[in-house]
């Protein structure tokens, strides 16, 4: 193996993260184990991660001396959401390495331009077309076909800002329903399931993937991941590369999540990516030798990757808004591991925190059942 691409940064060093949520939270407690000191810079107060670390920034992300003080006290910096402000993430990597690069953010932040990388660096997507008025729209529609996916291009997320176009939609109100921003116009996949893969990557020879797993949504939210994903060996090995050739593209430096969708006839499209920690990996803190977490540090930090192997199945289910009040039958499965944010107020849709459900690697048949998920 070549030299690595950066010295390394080893435990004692500071490690900034931008962001304050729940990624942030178990990055710096993965972090924390490890030696490392974590500072945050989110402008929430008491914020799921500030409650893990004393050294804590509460301030504006536009606030460009606040983000250039912050950059000072730490080592590296990195972020645990895609929508940074563009002025933020350059001016952070002017005084300090940001990993992933500001290109990273570039492409995850835009919808357009993230699916026109995709299809020129290995990750087929579904059709698609920019839409920037209602008339756009109803010329997209021509070649797009019904039923459509209309979303905007840039800050949806958990499907906000996002509409389903069917045969006897209105394309004037649709552009509305949907915020009548710049947006994408996609062909609707008749999709069996939908699939995940978080990789971390140093450079090209330094490159290790956790196994695809599958994510089952409700309301647009995550709601399930099952690791390993029900799908043949040879499709995951495949989503695997495409993973792989994406982080490729982007010249990665962190953690990649790639979402993709198995078409009914067993091809892979890929949705969105996110060059960060990802929702559908949170089963790898309690089923793998190393967590997406850990990996992300070390990534990050230059250490050597660890081992992504699952040592159990694993079914993750995620505590949106009330489901938090039922800890209490979850905790009452020896084999089911929770993990809380740190959130006072619980919201509908808003994620609470997660239970993890560990089994048997030989196991056969479908995932076992959860308390209260009944599933
Ligand atoms: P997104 O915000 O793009 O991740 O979309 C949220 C969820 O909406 C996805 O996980 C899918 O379940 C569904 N979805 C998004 N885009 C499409 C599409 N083009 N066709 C069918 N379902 C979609």
């Amino acid at each position: 193996m070549s030299e690595p691409p950066f010295p390394s940064l080893l435990p004692g060093a500071a490690i900034g993260i931008v962001g304050g949520g729940q990624l942030g939270r178990m990055t710096a407690q993965a972090a924390a184990r490890m030696g490392y000191r974590v500072h945050i810079f989110t402008p929430e107060a008491d914020s799921p991660a500030a409650q893990v670390t004393p050294d804590v920034t509460i301030a504006a992300y536009d606030d460009l001396d606040a983000i250039a003080a912050f950059a000072r006290t730490v080592d590296v910096a990195t972020f645990e959401f895609e929508n940074v402000p563009a002025a933020t993430a350059i001016a952070l990597a002017e005084h300090v390495p940001l990993r992933p690069g500001v290109n990273c953010l570039e492409v995850a932040q835009d919808r357009i331009r993230e699916k026109t990388f995709l299809n020129a660096n290995g990750g087929p997507t579904v059709a698609f077309e920019a839409v920037d008025s209602a008339a756009d729209l109803a010329r997209a529609l021509e070649t797009i076909g019904r039923p459509a996916v209309l979303k905007t291009a840039r800050l949806g997320y958990d499907g906000k800002g996002q509409v389903r176009i069917e045969p006897d939609t209105d394309v004037g109100e649709a552009y509305a329903a949907m915020g009548a921003a710049r947006g994408i116009l996609e062909a609707f996949v008749d999709f069996d399931s939908e699939i995940s893969v978080i990789l971390a990557r140093q450079d090209a020879e330094r490159v290790v993937a956790f196994e695809p797993v599958e994510n089952r949504h409700r309301h647009h939210i995550l709601d399930t991941t099952i690791a390993p994903a029900p799908i043949p060996a040879d499709l995951a090995r495949q989503a695997v590369a495409i993973a792989e050739a994406i982080a490729e593209g982007l010249d990665l430096i962190g953690l990649l999540a790639v979402e993709l969708f198995v078409t009914a006839d067993g091809k892979l499209l890929v949705n969105e990516i996110a060059p960060r920690p990802h929702n559908s990996g949170h089963w790898s803190i309690d089923a793998c030798v190393t967590s997406q977490f850990e990996q992300f540090v070390r990534a990050i930090c230059g250490l050597p990757l660890g081992n992504p192997s699952r040592h159990s199945n694993a079914v993750m289910r995620n505590l949106i808004g009330d489901d938090i009040d039922e800890i209490a039958a979850l905790m009452a499965d020896p084999d089911i591991k929770i993990h809380l944010y740190g959130k006072a107020e619980a919201r509908p849709g808003r994620k609470m925190g997660h239970a993890t459900k560990l089994y048997p690697l030989e196991a056969k048949g479908p995932p076992p059942k959860m308390p209260f998920f009944g599933m």
